[in-house]
């Protein structure tokens, strides 16, 4: 495992990072799960800067990923990316989920975040499987931390005790 990896089990919208990334989808304009949580407790700026973001490039396509602030959060930015909806594996959903960790890690670096924590994207709403997403979470984290440097952590903050269960095995 990277050294540079961790691993916890509790709400991300505790986390005192630079950066916490949501499962948002596409509209940005929040949802139920971890995007519900972080608008609720991250307070209205973030909506705020979600719909500027919204008016400026018309949301946020699957696999890509945006900025904002963190509101009253502890961290100091919300990346929003859009996972894929698990579609019996038929529609490149194990691309676009590589690409929405890739993003925002690409996106966290020109941001000059140095800390940074992932939910278990995709596994929620939207069904990805969880074994398989984590194994592609890890693998897209690990291929990127050895090419870059400045990330100092990424945190893998599991909600549920089956994803932790499944990173822990697979760490
Ligand atoms: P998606 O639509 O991408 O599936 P969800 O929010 O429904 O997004 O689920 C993604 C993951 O986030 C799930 O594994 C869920 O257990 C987890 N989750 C829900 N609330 C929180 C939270 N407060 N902190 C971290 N993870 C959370």
């Amino acid at each position: 495992m990277n050294k540079r990896i961790k691993l916890i089990q509790g709400d991300i919208t505790q986390m005192a990072v630079d950066a916490i990334v949501n499962a948002a989808n596409s509209s940005l304009l929040g949802g139920g799960g971890v995007d519900g949580a972080i608008h609720r407790a991250g307070g209205k700026t973030i909506l705020e800067e979600c719909q500027l973001i919204r008016a400026r490039q018309g949301g946020c396509k699957t696999g890509e990923a945006v900025i904002t602030t963190a509101g009253n959060l502890p961290a100091r930015y919300v990346i929003h990316t859009v996972g894929p909806v698990w579609n019996k594996g038929n529609a490149e959903e194990e691309r676009l989920l590589s690409n929405a960790y890739e993003n925002s890690l690409r996106l966290a670096v020109e941001n000059n975040v140095r800390t940074i924590a992932f939910p278990n994207i995709s596994t929620g709403i939207y069904h990805f499987p969880k074994n398989k997403a984590a194994a592609i979470a890890i693998q897209t984290v690990t291929t990127f931390l050895e090419k870059n440097e400045s990330i100092k952590e990424v945190i893998f903050v599991c909600f549920d005790t089956e994803n932790y269960e499944l990173y822990k095995s697979l760490l």
